[in-house]
């Protein structure tokens, strides 16, 4: 099950659980739309992976024990473990090459 992790781990935006802007790479490693777009260049920080948008989790408990209520998201927020120019340094990098190469 996803997390559903609260935050962007570069820029510390706030990302509900019903955010459209959230971004996951596999590991779920979470950033923000933004963030993704202008300076990780689509190159996860933490994994050199590409993103995907969240999924946003039902609210409405269609199935028994499946909403957001039932299974909430995660209340821990996640901050970078790396200097932002070793990142800059990664995305560089990595970004050229394609996700499902790399
Ligand atoms: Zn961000
Ligand atoms: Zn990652």
């Amino acid at each position: 099950m996803l997390q559903l992790r609260p935050n962007c781990e570069y820029c510390d935006k706030d990302l509900p659980p019903d955010s459209t802007e959230a971004r996951i790479c596999s590991y779920e490693c979470t950033f923000c739309a933004t963030c993704v777009e202008t300076v990780l260049h689509n190159v996860c920080p933490n994994c050199g992976g590409g993103f995907v948008p969240r999924p946003v989790r039902p609210v409405t408990e269609r199935r028994p024990g499946l909403c957001l209520a039932k299974r909430p998201a995660s209340t821990e927020r996640v901050h970078l473990s790396k200097d932002k120019t070793e990142i800059a340094a990664l995305a560089a990098a990595v970004r050229g090459i394609r996700p499902e190469d790399r």
